[in-house]
């Protein structure tokens, strides 16, 4: 593979900052797509998914356990609408509230995208609000 780039014709080097699929979250790198970006028409976002690769953050979610990420409903299913509530689940979790299909793939997958709707049916949001809760208690500690 050659290491130079080349330029698209109306944008040059077409830089973008890759984003983590999973977690939306910048992975701190700079791409150049260069002619690898297709569009006349505008330039490419600022912040961009170019591919299925976890960022550092979620590498080590899915090592502890299974990561379910909320997304919107009814958003993009391969780019959906991240809603900034990740959960690290125990395999257990998983097969006690999913068929064993999905249970399997998940497991397998160490990480899935939760739509808001089945994200309240499998009482993610007590752990959610649980969550912020232990946050607050922490700061009224400490001040
Ligand atoms: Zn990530």
């Amino acid at each position: 593979m050659s290491k130079s780039l080349r330029l698209h014709e109306k944008y040059g080097a077409a830089p973008t900052m890759p984003i983590c699929f999973l977690c939306g979250e910048s992975k701190g790198e700079v791409v150049l797509l260069g002619a690898a970006w297709r569009s006349q028409l505008r330039p490419p976002p600022q912040h961009m998914c170019i591919d299925y690769e976890p960022c550092v953050n979620c590498q080590s979610m899915m090592e502890q356990g299974v990561m379910l990420v909320k997304v919107r409903d009814g958003s993009n299913e391969k780019n959906p609408d991240r809603m900034g509530a990740i959960i690290v689940v125990k395999d257990e979790f998983v097969k006690d509230c999913f068929i064993e299909e999905v249970a399997d793939d998940l497991i397998e997958n160490r990480a899935a995208f939760i739509p808001e709707e089945a994200w309240r049916q499998l009482g993610l949001e007590e752990f959610e609000v649980k969550n912020m809760q232990t946050e607050q208690e922490e700061e009224d500690e400490t001040s």
